[in-house]
């Protein structure tokens, strides 16, 4: 149960929602965009959140786009994880998406609430920073477009009554070799140990990870030292460890030195895989 009363709205424009956010922030409402609500529910079951509104983005029409256009693919940030996998327009993120939660819960789930929420993992991103995808964001100003890398940044960093619109990836991505990870500490549902996503692009292995610490993130310095054939593997790994961008994750799903050796394992079988292609 909700401990508290809020006001819900439901906007069927970009420019509704923007209007709606600064008139319910002026009237002290506190309001949150709602996507999926399953992070927003749980926090909200808690009481650690306490929205006077919330403003559920899923009557836009641009926020359900999926399909192709001038030789991008363009996903609305309402699409759902179970709709972009039965889709599959992009295979690597379909199976990123195919790792988050149950089916059940995947129905909910949506693109954009799993970016933009405050939980950890956000293992949707791994594939949109390694393809340098681009995000269309709503304002107050109207619409912007920006690449991943100037809002991601451990999270998604939006101003002030900014929304999540689509995600933009270039065509020529979706159809490179990839390998996805996910390595859980029991079963095949749950929160990760660590995730890796990677692809190889004109020679190279790039990569990014989830669960290795309280953040999502690709790293230029991993992948350099991982690209690095004139050393041994287990060098190349060692040091891609050592310029992990903060402490190694240690809670209930596994301790820090538990999750460094299954990083040091998933990424072996990574390369390897990689390197074959
Ligand atoms: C049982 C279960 C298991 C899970 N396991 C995993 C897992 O293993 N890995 C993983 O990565 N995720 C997992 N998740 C999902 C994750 O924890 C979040 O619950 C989910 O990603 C939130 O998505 P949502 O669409 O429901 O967002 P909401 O709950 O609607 O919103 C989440 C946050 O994002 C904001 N927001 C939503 N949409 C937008 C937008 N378009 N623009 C700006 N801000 C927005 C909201 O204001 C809120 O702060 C799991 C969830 C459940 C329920």
């Amino acid at each position: 149960m909700i401990p508290f009363d809020f006001e819900y709205y439901k906007p069927i424009s970009m420019q509704m929602a923007v209007d709606m956010f600064q008139s319910l922030q002026k009237q002290g409402k506190k309001p949150m965009y709602y996507a999926g609500g399953t992070e927003i529910i749980t926090w909200a079951r808690t009481n650690s959140i306490s929205p006077g509104a919330v403003i559920d983005l899923k009557s836009i029409p641009e926020c359900n786009v999926m399909g192709i256009q001038r030789d991008k693919l363009i996903l609305g940030a309402c699409v759902t994880l179970s709709a972009l996998s039965a889709a599959n327009p992009f295979p690597l993120l379909s199976e990123t998406a195919q790792g988050a939660a149950d089916q059940t819960a995947r129905n909910k789930i949506t693109l954009g609430g799993n970016i933009c929420g405050r939980i950890y993992y956000r293992e949707a991103v791994l594939p949109l920073l390694l393809t340098n995808s681009h995000m269309v964001i709503a304002g107050i100003h109207g619409t912007r477009e920006t690449s991943i890398h100037n809002v991601f940044s451990q999270q998604m960093r939006l101003a002030n009554g900014e929304f999540l619109v689509q995600i933009l990836t270039d065509r020529d991505y979706l159809s490179l070799p990839f390998v996805h990870y996910k390595k859980r500490q029991i079963g095949n549902v749950g929160y990760p140990l660590v995730t890796v996503a990677a692809l190889k692009k004109d020679n190279q292995i790039h990569t990014a990870y989830s669960g290795a610490c309280s953040f999502p993130f690709r790293s230029i310095e991993i992948d350099q030292a991982l690209n690095d054939t004139s050393v041994p593997l287990a060098v190349r790994i060692e040091r891609a460890i050592d310029n992990i961008p903060a402490p190694i994750l240690q809670n209930t799903e596994g301790s820090a030195s538990y999750r460094k050796f299954v990083l040091q394992q998933t990424i072996a079988d990574t390369v390897s895989i990689l390197e074959r292609r």
